[in-house]
């Protein structure tokens, strides 16, 4: 996955929050461990029960699926992760495998690669990495807690609306690519309903999409029509901002924020 011969050394080129909320001394150690990657859309990081040998940390406006398949084959996505935080949480506990599917959705910047043992070496040094990290993993746990409850009691519709708001904000962007699909496969519901789901937003002016793109022309009607779960997962993401921000206190020039819309 990682073309290690002819990816360079990077010193500060990652916009991932997490890394870059990490003191700078800790940051520049672990940077020699990171290779950047450009990635491409519907590609795979990690493949459901496969080893697994990279942790990726996302760059702002990238934004990968964590998708789980069915024996029968059906797949629904369970989590989405951008540059607040990691892929292959797994690794945290040891496991050598994948749980589910990684795939990209939105490339934009790409994502910085850490092998598992770098990673593995950086938790055991019990620095603000580590904290940083577990932090990540608790969080995430409670959204996975989130994405059951809303997967079992809320209405498609308001899960849809909490969808595409998700996917705005990592992609920090009102537009971005988007298929009825895509939308079905990952609320695990099945196309017509986006189809009227999707026709209904159009129509009252929430969103616009054709082309394979959606716009977010109402984000605080789609917000109001959104589940509870959108705000409770957005916590994870402001929490990420938060600790970013504070860094940038103290830390002049760090980050190039690349904004979204860069989009395959
Ligand atoms: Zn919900």
């Amino acid at each position: 996955m990682v073309d290690g011969s002819s990816a360079p050394k990077i010193a500060a080129a990652s916009s991932n929050r997490l890394l870059r909320s990490l003191p700078l001394d800790e940051y520049e150690r672990l940077s020699h461990h990171l290779k950047p990657l450009h990635v491409a859309a519907r590609q795979y990081l990690h493949r459901q029960d496969d080893p697994v040998e990279y942790v990726y940390f996302p760059n702002e406006g990238c934004v990968c699926s964590v998708i789980k398949t069915a024996n029968n084959g059906a797949s629904v996505q369970v989590a989405a992760v951008g540059c607040e935080g990691l892929l292959g949480i797994g690794a945290v506990h040891g496991s050598l495998r994948s749980p589910s599917d990684v795939q990209v959705y939105l490339p934009s910047s790409g994502v910085v690669a850490m092998p598992i043992s770098a990673f593995t070496a950086a938790l055991e040094e019990r620095k603000a990495f580590f904290t940083h990290v577990m932090r990540y993993v608790a969080k995430s746990i409670q959204s996975l807690m989130q994405s059951v409850t809303c997967n079992a009691l809320h209405s498609a519709d308001a899960r849809c609306c909490r969808w595409l708001l998700s996917m705005r904000d990592r992609a920090n962007s009102d537009e971005f690519p988007c298929t009825q699909e895509y939308v079905a496969a990952m609320l695990g519901v099945r196309r017509p309903t986006v189809t009227l789901i999707c026709a209904l937003l159009q129509r009252e002016g929430l969103i616009a999409y054709g082309r394979g793109r959606v716009a977010i022309v109402n984000r605080a009607q789609l917000e109001a029509r959104a589940c509870e779960c959108y705000h409770a997962a957005d916590e994870l993401m402001s929490d990420a901002a938060r600790a970013h921000v504070h860094q940038l206190g103290i830390r002049i020039g760090a980050v190039s924020s690349n904004g979204a819309g860069n989009v395959a």
